[in-house]
């Protein structure tokens, strides 16, 4: 008799989107011949530099011939060449990291997912509320959520990101053991500050807890005081883990191509250095053959200096969108937050409206789509997120609609 895993009943969220998309289409249905203006996607809309679409036609072209063509590789790690090109780059801001940290994967969404199950399902995990729905998603799904109120997760600790705190969370008032933290943060544009991450940082080390630290956006940073990695913060080895993605540095969310940095020092309560590290090799070698070798050609050239400099025109043509979209609504007396050195802007909604009737509002006045802050946690109540990834004469019109039609 074949039963299913439970848990995946206890999922609360993969509510957002759907319901999203629901909303914009009964709209739509209604309003025949009305055109809908998206600024709510966490997707890269540009094409990709040249130098990496050149690398990658070459990297086909040697599937193409006997002496070059390549298979499995000896192991998924990721090719020799990449986790050295992303390890020099972790090297470049003075953090200890080897070659052989680097975990070459098909995304950051697959290894924040994959993650936790090489830990216990007895640890408490914390999360930025809000959040990236990831991390509370896959350990409700490993069993760690606890009961679902309606809310929240019993299992779980939420760490509020309020306006009050800068949108980074305190301390834990408790003990936990595993902490995911998202900086540069999606949804609320938010980045810890060196002195917020060593708080954490000694807070692990006390606690012999291990962060896991999302970094997707670090590309997006252009103050040069925030930290792009927990691994510029002294000690952090020990007790952290670090995840990134080509996606949204290099436009890779359809060609599909992350890493995970896994120090030999990280250490847990049971694991000796060099445990955990061993671990997420087991685990990748036993569920994963490795990243697509023509997208690991792309992430080679993305890191090289010519690459880099392509991948950071994008990032500016976005963060430009960025500008567009924050000023222009700081302009009609909305309250914003992120939107610096982050692609999403977080704003409050006017007259405390809950975040789903936010969502109305602005679909049938200005016909803008975004995403309701609360899908991505309590916190998010009253809050709503945009995106400044599109084009920039898009952006511009939305914008403009949302100054010429949301009556506020
Ligand atoms: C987009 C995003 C990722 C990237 O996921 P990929 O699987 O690499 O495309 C990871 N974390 C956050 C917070 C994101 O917004």
């Amino acid at each position: 008799m074949a039963t299913i895993n439970g848990n995946y009943n206890n999922l609360a969220a993969g509510y957002l989107f759907p319901e999203i998309a629901k909303r914009a289409k009964a709209f739509l249905e209604k309003n025949p011949g009305i055109q809908i203006m998206r600024l709510g996607i966490g997707d890269t809309t540009h094409p990709l530099p040249k130098e990496l679409i050149a690398r990658m036609k070459e990297g086909v072209e040697k599937l193409a011939h006997k002496e070059t063509y390549t298979g499995y590789a000896d192991n998924s790690f990721g090719m020799a060449r990449l986790r050295k090109a992303i390890a020099d780059r972790y090297r470049g801001w003075g953090c200890p990291i080897h070659d052989t940290d680097i975990f070459v994967s098909d995304g950051a969404k697959p290894d924040s997912a994959n993650i936790q199950s090489i830990f216990g399902l007895n640890n408490v995990v914390a999360v930025q509320d809000p959040a990236y729905p990831v991390y509370v998603d896959s350990n409700v799904i490993a069993g760690r959520g606890g009961t679902w109120d309606g809310i929240r997760y019993a299992g779980l600790v939420y760490m509020p990101c309020t306006e009050e705190n800068g949108f980074f969370p305190a301390l834990p008032d408790k003990k936990v053991d595993l902490i995911y933290i998202c900086s540069p943060n999606n949804p609320t544009g938010a980045v810890a500050t060196k002195e917020q991450l060593k708080a954490f940082v000694d807070y692990a080390i006390a606690n012999k807890a291990v962060i896991i630290f999302d970094a997707a956006y670090a590309a997006y940073i252009s103050d040069p005081s925030l930290p792009k990695s927990i691994f510029q913060i002294k000690g952090a080895t020990s007790c952290a883990l670090e995840i990134n993605s080509f996606s949204k540095e290099a436009g890779f969310t359809g060609v599909r191509l992350g890493w995970t940095v896994v120090p030999q020092e990280l250490a847990a309560e049971d694991a000796v250095p060099g445990k955990i590290q061993t671990l997420w090799m087991r685990r990748q070698n036993t569920m994963f053959n490795g990243a697509s070798n023509i997208a690991q050609e792309g992430g080679i050239a993305a890191l090289s200096p010519e690459g880099s400099k392509g991948c950071k025109a994008v990032i500016d043509y976005y963060m430009n969108n960025a500008r567009i979209i924050k000023q222009g609504l700081e302009k009609i007396g909305i309250k914003v937050f992120g939107g610096i050195n982050a692609p999403y802007i977080w704003l409050q909604t006017p007259g405390k409206m809950d975040s789903w009737q936010f969502f109305d509002k602005l679909l049938t006045e200005t016909h803008v789509v975004g995403t309701p802050g609360v899908g991505f946690g309590p916190n998010g109540q009253g809050y709503f997120r945009l995106s400044a990834f599109g084009h920039t004469e898009n952006v511009q019109k939305a914008v403009e609609s949302v100054q010429k039609n949301l009556k506020i």
